[in-house]
């Protein structure tokens, strides 16, 4: 029996009694005879009421004081599940992210983990105890500062420390059964995922589905981590994630894997931009030197009496006052007339790697959005995703109409959520 990485996220453990569950099932594995490491994440929504506190204070909170506060949510986590596992009997130690060797750069809010040196964990394997790691955390090799790895980042520590101890599997543990073809709280017919390919999920998790993060999926297809995203409230198989098929289950790659939506994004255009060679590069670099992550980008045809054109773009929500700030500074270098924010944005996408040799699955698409009387106002394309952005308010009915017209309902139970506020 080798080594099992668990990670509960923050439903699994909203409140003593989820410890307690989620303790005896960690034990259970224990017991089985593997070496246990457990990722776990902040109670519920903590981390959302820490940052609510926090803008409260400042608006703009300092990036340095901001992450030593969010990760004050997986210590309070990690310290009780030690010590309800401890209360069945076993023998169980708590390590922050620095302490586990969770080695980042200095970029604060979403740093990337860059080495991982878990030396303290084997000592605790070793010496028989369950390993408890705090997720989402670690600490930056310069400065030897408290850094944090955006949302959703105990995914990311998890697949990291699994790779670091070459750990068996990388277990998630969620309030839902694995990963569907939507996400179950919008789509009550969605079916479950027996298995899906690194490639696929890759997609699907930077397209919003925030059941796995993208950054996790990356990881464990750069060391090839097989990853079991599954409930931690039911005994239930969950969604296999690898590069391929396990044993001798034949799976079939489908043709669309599934369809993810993203409420968290918003648009800026920049008005009346001169058509001239450089002006989206000087757009794009004043967005890049603040650190910003931009998604898709549309620029428009210009209107041949002023020879200005619009260029509109979308990054997360949680960026766009940083960004406007930005933008504003080089308003005369660049030389726009103004800028447009959009926050009631959403975005709808169509995963799956069977896009590249299936044609029509463009114009079913778009066939179906019509259908739905759904308006577009973006799109962008990779070789097996079609994305494109609407009105916030019609994303939900948007993917149901998309899952429904690709067949993707599942024609047995409805998708069980167990737990979360899915904030
Ligand atoms: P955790 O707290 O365990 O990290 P998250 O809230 O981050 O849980 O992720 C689980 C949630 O992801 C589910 O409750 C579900 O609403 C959402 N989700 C979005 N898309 C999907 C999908 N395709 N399959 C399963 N869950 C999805
Ligand atoms: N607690 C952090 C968050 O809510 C990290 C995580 O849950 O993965 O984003
Ligand atoms: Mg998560």
């Amino acid at each position: 029996m080798g080594l099992v990485v668990q990670k509960y996220g923050g439903s699994s453990v909203a409140d003593a009694e989820g410890i307690k569950r989620v303790a005896k099932r960690i034990v259970d594995a224990k017991k089985n005879g593997h070496q246990v490491v457990v990722v776990v994440s902040a109670m519920g929504d903590t981390t959302d009421e820490l940052i609510d506190l926090a803008e409260q204070v400042s608006p703009i909170p300092a990036g340095r004081e901001f992450d030593m506060l969010l990760t004050a949510g997986e210590r309070i986590s990690m310290a009780l599940l030690a010590m309800a596992i401890k209360n069945l009997g076993h023998e169980a130690q708590s390590f922050t992210g620095s302490q586990a060797g969770v080695i980042t750069d200095s970029v604060h809010n979403k740093a990337r983990i860059i080495d991982v040196t878990p030396g303290r964990i084997r000592t605790a394997l070793d010496e028989g105890n369950i390993a408890i790691v705090a997720g989402f955390q670690g600490v930056s090799q310069d400065k030897k500062d408290i850094t944090t790895l955006g949302r959703g980042g105990s995914d990311t520590t998890a697949v990291a420390l699994a790779a670091a101890l070459d750990a068996e599997v990388c277990e998630i543990y969620t309030d839902v059964d694995g990963v569907f073809t939507a996400d179950p709280r919008v789509v009550k017919k969605a079916r479950k995922i027996d298995w899906i390919s690194f490639e696929d999920m890759l997609e699907l998790a930077s397209s919003g589905s925030k059941v796995l993060l993208h950054r996790c999926v990356e990881y464990a297809r750069r060391y090839n981590i097989p990853i079991h995203v599954r409930s931690s409230f039911s005994g239930l198989q969950g969604t296999w994630v690898s590069n391929e098929p396990r044993g001798d289950r034949k799976v079939e790659q489908a043709i669309i894997s599934g369809v993810a939506h993203d409420t968290s994004e918003a648009k800026i255009t920049v008005v009346g931009v001169p058509d001239k060679p450089g002006e989206a590069a000087a757009i794009f670099r004043t967005i890049a030197n603040a650190e910003i992550n931009i998604d898709m980008v549309v620029q428009n045809v210009s209107a041949a009496s002023t020879g200005l054109t619009d260029i509109s773009f979308t990054l997360p929500k949680t960026e766009g006052r940083k960004a406007i700030d930005a933008l504003e500074k080089q308003k005369d270098a660049i030389g726009f007339e103004s800028l447009r924010y959009d926050d009631q944005i959403g975005k709808i996408s169509l995963v799956g790697a069977g896009m590249k040799t299936n044609p029509g699955v463009t114009a079913s698409f778009f066939e179906a959005l019509s259908d739905a009387g759904v308006n577009i106002e973006l799109i962008s394309t990779s070789e097996i995703r079609i994305s494109v952005v609407t009105r916030a308010d019609d994303v939900n009915e948007a993917v149901r109409a998309v899952h429904t017209a690709f067949g993707l309902d599942s024609d047995s139970a409805e998708a069980v959520v167990y737990g979360g506020t899915g904030r």
